[in-house]
């Protein structure tokens, strides 16, 4: 190894676990800390005057806006609290559009003028709304900089918490961020609608076709995490991963994952001191993390948490992701998120696990025992898939980010044609229904809206297929496709429109139905029309396959690049779907389309400007370096050969000189095609176009440099190769 390569592996080799975690944090107080940084219920109730802590709940529990009195009264309980744990700040967190958590702290203090005194204050107002400077954030194109200023209102459902640094703690707001004109200019904001519009259309749909009567139900979310965590040695001598987070190029290792040793093995003890500094830090945010376990790749992990209510969920997610990254430093490691940092082994992914709860907890994806119920649940299935079928361009679209180009439809990734999978006893059930005859598959005729009986289904029937970019496990559907870099809050704001959409038009559809037939006809028949037209999305089999791809193509099936996905987004048809009840008006959702090219083509220019950095300035001068040293080491030998007619010929080592000389004319001509190629992308004017350019070009040419680089790192001398490699930066920690 290179000399600084030679370092750092000496350097790793010496490094030990840190105990990060205060010693006293044993299970025992696990019940006592759980959720104590975070100002919710509990610490309300223990800092607030009762009538306000009732107020407060209300608000919470309804979603309502806070009055000004209560608001300061609860600002201030807030504040005392926060003091108390340390804070010296306050920030209102929110989610734009740039895929990060933005803040911008306040200290708490204030000088009356005329006065010398500090006091601490922190008001109401300063608690309901802020108004950061937000110019810099992508709005695409809706705010100009005249009109820079935006407003964070505060997310009352969502508890606020504290965020330690090793000298103080801030007390973070979560808050929407919305424009002068109310204008969505963040993840939250859409999110918030979108789950009170599936909430609406599930309680209708509940009361008008089921006479059950709810107060409210969510879309429930359980986010598994997967990361790669290296040593930072390791990634602070790739600029590759320290400007893309994945790495441009790399040979692959004589060992990846084909041993299978690395899936749930014991975790490394580094990696897992980690892993608890992350889980002792969520537990006290009040996010129940739950499993952990190392992924299939070496050097892949995971953690998940017990699901909750989908905002609440989503902002756990966003905390997470930046508590995984402090804490990696804190042990000399660094979380990598990227969907696919390293090629030739997996990439990883976001598993979105989502359903529909009622405000008593009832999952309406749940298949239950009794035909009622069952019937209950075979609405809420058909509306999902419907909303697949009928949108599955915008779900390929709400997960086209520029690292899952990477990853879907590669050979361990769920693909990028959206299908469902079922599983054998829900297939058979819906097949059943699609081919009964009359509408009558209601078993028995007592039934009150029964569909055909079917026992119930054990949970673990759905086996784990894989390789489905969304599949149905037991009580719930995951959404593989899901990038791990990736804010969760639009691809859960398409999944809550689209099946919000759906349900609604199935209710209308039975309602129709009903003036003319019985209510059990009407149903069945709707639902059989459904299942009808959509099951073709439907596939249980082998998303990896060719075949999969051919029968895609014959039922109509969208496969679809980013870029194309991304063009989709502001169709007729998803403009009508987003804007029917407001989630995003259309020039909301034509602003966020725009963003998504934008920080399309920005990475996408940033990860080929790298690699053309990293093999003009570190690859092509360690090659030099080598065939300096191949060339003289035969020009060592010419006075031998020429000397003695007996002395063998070095035909081998010529050979290997002109391979050389050869891989190293083509490294430097493909990464001159490179540079030409991104010159000519920066005079392409629109972000859309350039974001086309990057994909169907640039992306080919980057391919193209990579594999020489590969070829020419099997080739040189050892020491001489500049960057860490693949064997050590996925093995060694
Ligand atoms: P696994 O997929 O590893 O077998 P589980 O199926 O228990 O694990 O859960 C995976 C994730 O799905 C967890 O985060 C879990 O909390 C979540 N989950 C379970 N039920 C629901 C639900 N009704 N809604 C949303 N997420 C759920
Ligand atoms: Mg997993």
């Amino acid at each position: 190894a290179s000399y600084r390569r030679a370092d750092f592996i000496q350097y790793i080799d010496s490094r030990e676990p840190v105990s990060t975690i205060d010693q006293d944090e044993i299970a025992e107080n696990l019940t006592n800390i759980y959720d104590s940084d975070t100002y919710g219920l509990n610490a309300m109730r223990q800092t607030l005057p009762s009538h306000c802590y009732k107020k407060i709940r209300e608000v919470i529990a309804s979603g309502q806006p806070l009055d000004a009195q209560i608001a300061d009264m609860v600002a201030n309980g807030m504040k005392e609290w926060a003091i108390k744990k340390g804070a010296t700040h306050y920030t209102h967190w929110f989610l734009p559009l740039n895929g990060l958590a933005a803040e911008k702290h306040d200290s708490f203090i204030n000088i009356m003028p005329g006065d010398d005194k500090v006091l601490l204050e922190f008001s109401g107002m300063q608690l309901i709304k802020g108004e950061p400077d937000a110019s810099s954030f992508p709005s695409g194109g809706l705010r100009s900089t005249w009109e820079a200023r935006g407003y964070t209102v505060w997310d009352a459902t969502s508890p606020a918490f504290i965020r330690r640094e090793k000298n103080g703690a801030v007390l973070c707001i979560p808050t929407a961020f919305c424009s002068w004109t109310g204008e969505a200019l963040d993840q939250k904001t859409p999110l918030l609608r979108s789950m009170e519009y599936v909430s609406e259309e599930s309680l209708l749909t509940l009361q008008n076709i089921f006479n059950e009567k709810y107060k409210k139900v969510f879309p429930t979310l359980g986010i598994e995490q997967e990361f790669f965590l290296i040593d930072r040695k390791f990634y602070l001598s790739r600029p590759d991963l320290v400007n893309c987070g994945r790495t441009l190029i790399g040979a692959k290792p004589p060992k990846g994952q084909e041993m299978e040793d690395h899936y749930f093995g014991t975790m490394n003890s580094r990696i897992i001191s980690c892993i608890q500094e992350v889980e002792w830090k969520m537990w006290k945010l009040g996010m129940p993390l739950k499993t952990r376990h190392n992924e299939v790749a070496p050097g892949q992990y995971e953690v998940a948490p017990i699901f909750e209510r989908a905002n609440l969920a989503a902002d756990h997610n966003m905390v997470l992701m930046d508590v995984l990254k402090a804490s990696a430093t804190n042990h000399g490691l660094v979380c990598l998120f990227h969907e696919k940092p390293f090629a030739n082994v997996n990439g990883s992914g976001k598993h979105n696990n989502w359903s529909l709860s009622t405000d008593t907890g009832l999952n309406l994806l749940d298949p239950g025992s009794t035909p009622s119920q069952n019937a209950r649940f075979i609405l809420f299935l058909a509306a999902v898939i419907r909303a697949v079928d009928v949108h599955s361009d915008l779900l390929r679209a709400s997960v086209a980010v520029p690292g899952n180009d990477q990853r879907l439809g590669g050979n361990e990734a769920p693909p990028s044609i959206i299908s469902i999978y079922l599983g054998q006893e829900l297939d058979n059930l819906v097949s059943n229904i699609v081919n009964s005859t009359n509408n009558q598959f209601s078993a028995d005729a007592d039934m009150n809206l029964g569909v055909i009986g079917f026992p119930p289904l054990p949970k673990d029937s759905t086996d784990r297929n894989r390789t489905s970019p969304f599949a149905f496990t037991g009580n719930k559907f995951e959404f593989r496709a899901v990038g791990s870099s990736q804010v969760v809050n639009f691809p859960c704001i398409v999944l809550n429109t689209t099946v919000a959409e759906s349900i609604k038009f199935i209710r209308e559809e039975i309602l129709k139905e009903m003036q003319t037939n019985s209510r059990q006809n009407a149903f069945n028949k709707v639902i059989k029309d459904v299942l009808s037209v959509h099951s073709r999305v439907i596939f249980n089999g082998d998303g990896y396959s060719q075949e999969w791809r051919d029968m895609a193509k014959s039922r109509g099936l969208l496969s679809l690049k980013t870029t194309e996905a991304l063009s989709l987004m502001s169709s007729e048809k998803n403009i009508k779907l987003f804007s029917a009840d407001g989630i995003l008006s259309p020039v909301e959702l034509a602003c966020r389309q725009e963003v998504l090219f934008e920080i399309y083509a920005k990475s996408m220019t940033i990860e080929a400007k790298t690699l053309y950095d990293l093999i003009a300035t570190l690859i092509v001068p360690a090659c030099f370096k080598h065939q300096k040293n191949v060339a003289d080491s035969l020009n060592s030998i010419m006075p031998f050969i020429q000397g003695q007619k007996s002395f063998c010929q070095p035909t081998a080592q010529l050979q290997h000189l002109s391979d050389l000389v050869d891989n190293i004319n083509r490294l430097i001509e493909q990464n001159q095609k490179l540079m030409g190629l991104i010159k000519q992308c920066s005079e392409i004017k629109s972000e859309h176009d350039r974001a086309f350019f990057l994909q169907q070009n640039v992306s080919a040419a980057m391919l193209d440099v990579r594999k020489i680089s590969d070829e020419l790192e099997t080739i040189i001398d050892d020491t001489i190769w500049p960057i860490p490699k693949y064997s050590e930066i996925l093995f060694l920690r």
